[in-house]
């Protein structure tokens, strides 16, 4: 079995090579090549790094491999948003979803596989969380993306990407270590250099490690926040029993670097009847108080079986004057990618799909669940079951 370099640090690129006994001498400048094979040029494969001497690629090619995850399903919308399913080594399948915009482009990561949350109105959340990702396999469906789009060697003002979210699948949080690291090489000036303010990491509000992530990555942070009542938030993120909203709050303000300039993105799906009041959305900006915040209104995608519908659009517009009169930006996101099912929570576990292929023909549909961004989410798109 080769070890995998991508995900690895310069430093920790040196040790391997150290102790695998392809070269003798010049590890650390060899580890400096081979870093930038991986995140400036784009190398897949140790043939294509022509920095390094013929011997010395193919003793590389006999220890380790630079591979890709790889591509089972490529779906591009009519509106540019590209949604990739992908296998890791052992088949396990997570999604990334590239969001074109105007003037810049969003990377949605996955950080897990499965999710082991389970917010009630996340379909995501009706599946088993089935392992965290390696540092490698998340900085990894980067280097994907930039392949797909014939990224490498662009300008930096000619980039498609621009901007990561950490809003796939899974809890970011559940798995710290694994997304520091990969953040950290995401931003890194020496490699894909994403800038820390275009990367953003969203919680359903892991409170102990907020702080942590601020002081060690410093990336933007979003709160999937959904409810102002513990009583209701209870239900809908049940994370909160564990974490409640005072907690939570305290984070957010302690949150390192937090400014106007750098404000905390706070996520709220609108749910019918749910916590869609006029007294709902004033709460809302009392609670977050004191927290230089912008609020993302998310109509609620349904799914099949799910207890929950999205908010009428008069209520929202009228949630959103509330939020907007306190001094508080509050966008209501635009769908995105509807043409190939790429919203919010609504589809099924691509891996549990997986186990199912060839006998159920809902796997045809090649769209695995996720709890994709609110960019991509239509209000109105509803999974036909087969
Ligand atoms: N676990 C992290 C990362 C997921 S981000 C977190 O909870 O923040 C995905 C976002 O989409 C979250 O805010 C999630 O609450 C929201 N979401 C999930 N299912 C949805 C649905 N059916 N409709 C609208 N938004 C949904």
């Amino acid at each position: 079995m080769k070890t995998s370099l991508t995900g690895l640090t310069k430093q920790q690129i040196r040790h391997a090579l150290e102790a695998s006994g392809v070269a003798e001498t010049g590890f650390s400048m060899r580890a400096d090549q081979i870093y930038r094979a991986i995140y400036i040029e784009g190398a897949a494969n140790f043939d294509g790094v022509t920095s390094l001497s013929k011997k010395l690629r193919a003793g590389l090619n006999e220890k380790f491999t630079i591979d890709r995850l790889t591509v089972v399903t490529e779906q591009k919308s009519t509106d540019g948003t590209i949604k990739w399913l992908l296998a890791a080594d052992d088949g396990k399948l997570i999604e990334t979803v590239y969001i074109p915009e105007e003037g810049r482009g969003t990377l949605c990561i996955s950080s897990q596989v499965g999710c082991a949350l389970t917010c009630s109105f996340c379909h995501t959340g009706t599946q088993k969380l089935v392992r965290n990702l390696t540092a490698g396999e998340i900085v990894g469906q980067v280097l994907l993306a930039k392949d797909r789009l014939a990224e490498w060697g662009k300008p930096s003002d000619q980039r498609l990407l621009t901007n990561a979210v950490m809003m796939g699948m899974g809890e970011p949080l559940y798995n710290y270590e694994n997304v520091r690291d990969a953040l950290l090489m995401i931003s890194d000036g020496d490699g894909l250099a994403l800038g820390k303010r275009r990367v953003t990491l969203s919680t359903a509000g892991v409170v102990p490690m907020i702080e942590k992530l601020g002081d060690e990555v410093g990336c933007a942070l979003a709160i999937s926040l959904h409810a102002v009542t513990n009583e209701l938030r209870d239900i809908l993120v049940p994370i909160n029993k564990k974490h409640p909203i005072k907690e939570l709050m305290k984070a957010c303000m302690n949150y390192p670097g937090l400014s106007n300039s750098r404000r905390i993105t706070f996520e709220y799906v609108m749910l019918k009847g749910v916590n869609d009041s006029l007294a709902d959305a004033k709460a809302l900006t009392q609670l977050l108080r004191g927290i230089p915040a912008k609020i993302n209104l998310i109509p609620f995608n349904p799914w099949p079986g799910s207890q929950y519908e999205c908010s009428d659009s008069v209520q929202i517009r009228k949630f959103a004057e509330i939020v907007n009169a306190a001094g508080y930006a509050a966008p209501v996101r635009t769908p995105r990618g509807r043409d190939i099912l790429a919203a919010c929570g609504q589809l099924k576990s691509a891996s549990e799909r997986k186990k199912r292929a060839g006998t159920d023909s809902e796997d045809k549909i090649a769209a695995p669940d996720i709890a994709l961004p609110a960019a991509l989410a239509p209000a109105d798109q509803v999974l036909q079951p087969a």
